[in-house]
């Protein structure tokens, strides 16, 4: 019998184009490293050996389609996930033609592509419409590719997240997005939440470890542990959601 859990998030990438304030990633602090299929490879076999897998494998980053191992990535997660394989973009590649038919290439094979537009490349590209000329041609390509557009069709604000040494109460009911999204790093560390690697120092970071042998029900049990220890360290879960303007560390 195989348990079919919703999604996992791979860890594809650690650098970013943009360097966003309070990425959920962490992105804005990271070197250039990028990972190979060869790196989630062993982990997701080891997790389908225990009865598991996923609807939904997700490969995420910094920003993923900087990755050029994109299409090994695409490939070996095709061959784990129940439903679909899934990625997402801040839009860097969205100035001409000759650049989306590159991309287009590099992400053949995946289901869907959630496309976020920020500031600084709807200004350089001429605008939100010269952008959506461009995933026009992106959906001519790869006509059975879903295209998800980003609610704000460009960025403007940021939920705020910010972590504190002292342990607080979280507010009643609670609900925070970021806890659907599991993160597995190359290392076999599976993150109860994305945000967690904004604050991996911490013992209250919900971790764990494919290293170690484990049976289907204790992987399950913590997949699906709400709220997680972290949650009464995290401005969410204590003072409820806030939002401030988009900015970033680097550039304008
Ligand atoms: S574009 Fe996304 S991944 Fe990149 S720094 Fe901003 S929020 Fe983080
Ligand atoms: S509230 Fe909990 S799940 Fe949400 S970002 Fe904070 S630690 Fe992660």
């Amino acid at each position: 019998m195989t348990t079919v859990l919703n999604s996992i998030e791979l860890h594809s990438v650690d650098h970013c184009t943009l360097s966003c304030n309070y990425c959920s990633h962490n992105s804005e602090n990271e070197n250039v490293k990028s990972y190979s299929a060869k790196d989630y490879d062993r982990w997701l076999d080891k997790i389908s050996q225990k009865g598991i897998s996923f609807s939904i494998i997700l490969i995420g980053g910094g920003e993923p389609l900087i990755n050029e191992n994109m299409p090994e990535l695409i490939s070996m997660a095709k061959s784990h996930t129940h439903q679909r394989v899934s990625t997402m973009t801040n839009g860097w590649w969205l100035s001409s033609e000759e650049m989306v038919e590159k991309q287009a290439e590099k992400i053949e094979g995946v289901d869907d592509l959630c496309v976020t537009i920020y500031k600084p490349y709807a200004e350089k590209f001429g605008g939100i419409s010269a952008i959506e000329d461009k995933l026009s041609y992106l959906q001519e390509l790869l006509p059975k590719l879903n295209i998800i557009r980003w609610g704000q069709r460009v960025v403007r604000d940021f939920a705020v997240i910010e972590f504190t040494d002292e342990k607080k109460d979280t507010i009643p009911d609670f609900d925070c997005g970021f806890m659907a999204c599991k993160q597995l790093l190359h290392t076999g560390i599976v993150l109860g939440c994305c945000a967690s690697r904004r604050v991996m120092y911490m013992s209250a970071v919900d971790k764990f470890d494919l290293q170690k042998d484990f049976n289907r029900d204790e992987f399950v049990s913590w997949y699906n542990k709400d709220p997680l220890d972290l949650c009464s360290y995290c401005s969410i879960a204590t003072e409820g959601i806030s939002f401030k303007e988009w900015t970033q560390k680097i550039g304008k």
